[in-house]
């Protein structure tokens, strides 16, 4: 019975007023994986304009797995999490293969597509195709946590089965995707990680971790590794019109253009020597600028500098880009200040 409350208590709540996004006011299967994927670890005031200028140019699944990788990061630039991109561009190939391009209406087969983890599956299973299932994001994971006062530390596979279980009996049939949306908006909007709103809640009557004032102490978490620093020197370097960027292949940023770089940084000399060896001869010209990127594990501090090569001469992965070319190719956010100081010089040698 006090299950039963708690999902009447929170479908009242969403129904009496939520926020309005885009993805909300529709039941498209694929639309709603789209925003799935941008959701997670987007905030979903910033996803609202990725969103629909991705589905305004990828309408369909099929029009998303025939697009180029390098168009699709393009897209995806500034949402960061790359690997995303790529697994749902695998994942649209997929469904275009074997379900004709249509999203399998299958908890299961949800599953087992590049990108989609037990989460995203039962978003996707429970909004757009009303299967009741559990869909258990960190925003969830604190609700039933706090409700329940479970203190066991969150994140192993027992924990994260016994709070699947507990959201998984809260489901109600009817309306299996509102009362996804609608915990996803109490963790949001009400049990916030910080200063949750107890007062006004609409379950703080049974709420068990309020009742013993551990509320905000929940969920408990394993304290995170402080991020490693790395510190790295950016090379921007010229030659006429152009500048040198290279297709990163690690994991990190995988498929998009960077600048050249040193890690840990050096003088004139090393940083010449770096590009001799990749056969650019380089003169040195001077730091540009200072810029910082926080990775979830990693720390970048990057010092930026000049470089003016003899020659345009071929870099294996390299390509000598134009102000033109380097604004339409997908770089990430962490060299985004190099980038700018690029472009402002590429634009003054163009003036010349
Ligand atoms: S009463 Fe407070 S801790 Fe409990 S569910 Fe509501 S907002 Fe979260």
């Amino acid at each position: 019975m006090e299950r039963e409350n708690f999902t009447r208590s929170i479908l009242a709540w969403y129904d009496q007023g939520h926020r309005d996004l885009p993805w909300r006011r529709t039941k498209d299967p694929y639309s709603i994986w789209i925003s799935e994927i941008m959701l997670q670890q987007t905030r979903a005031e910033t996803v609202v304009s990725y969103y629909e200028r991705f589905l305004g140019r990828y309408p369909t699944v099929q029009a998303l797995a025939d697009s180029s990788e390098e168009e699709l990061l393009k897209y995806w630039e500034g949402l960061g999490y790359y690997s995303r991109a790529r697994s749902i561009h695998k994942a649209a190939k997929l469904i275009c293969s074997e379900y004709g391009g249509q999203l399998p209406a299958s908890l299961e087969q949800l599953r087992a597509l590049p990108g989609i983890g037990d989460y995203t599956a039962g978003a996707i299973a429970s909004i757009a195709f009303g299967i009741p299932a559990a869909a258990v994001d960190g925003n969830v994971e604190r609700v039933i946590c706090r409700y329940d006062a479970l203190k066991d530390e969150v994140g192993t596979p027992a924990m994260r089965r016994e709070i699947t279980q507990r959201v998984q009996a809260l489901v109600p049939r009817d309306r299996p995707g509102a009362f996804a949306n609608a915990m996803m908006e109490m963790g949001a909007r009400m049990c916030t990680p910080r200063n949750p709103s107890c007062l006004i809640c609409p379950v703080r009557e049974s709420c068990r971790g309020l009742a013993q004032g551990i509320a905000a102490q929940l969920p408990n978490k394993k304290k995170k590794k402080p991020q490693r620093v790395e510190h790295r020197a950016v090379l921007l370097v010229f030659c006429a019109d152009r500048v040198l960027i290279v297709r990163r292949e690690e994991k990190l940023l995988g498929g998009l253009y960077v600048f050249p770089d040193v890690l840990g940084g050096g003088d004139a000399a090393v940083l010449c020597a770096h590009m001799e060896e990749k056969g650019v001869s380089c003169a040195y010209d001077g730091v540009l600028g200072q810029a910082k990127h926080v990775f979830t594990h990693i720390i970048w501090e990057m010092e930026i500098h000049a470089l003016e090569a003899d020659a345009c001469m071929d870099v294996p992965g390299g390509m000598w880009a134009t102000a033109q070319e380097l604004d339409a190719l997908p770089l990430p956010t962490a060299v985004k200040r190099a980038r700018e100081l690029a472009m402002k010089r590429l634009k003054e040698r163009e003036r010349r």
